[in-house]
């Protein structure tokens, strides 16, 4: 059966950010993000962008 559903996964994508710093991945809410509540496990900081910029 269908594993895919393009709405979830568009969220999904929607929900990663990666780290400026190290750019790593990170999947998280966009308003904890905001908020920041949301730090790299690598290098501990807090500048994210989304995957879609650029
Ligand atoms: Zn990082």
């Amino acid at each position: 059966m269908a594993t895919k559903i393009p709405a979830a996964q568009q969220r999904m994508f929607r929900n990663v950010f990666i780290c400026k710093c190290c750019k790593s991945k990170i999947r998280a809410d966009p308003k904890k993000i905001i908020e920041g509540k949301i730090t790299c496990r690598k290098c501990k900081k807090r500048a994210f962008r989304t995957v879609r910029k650029k």
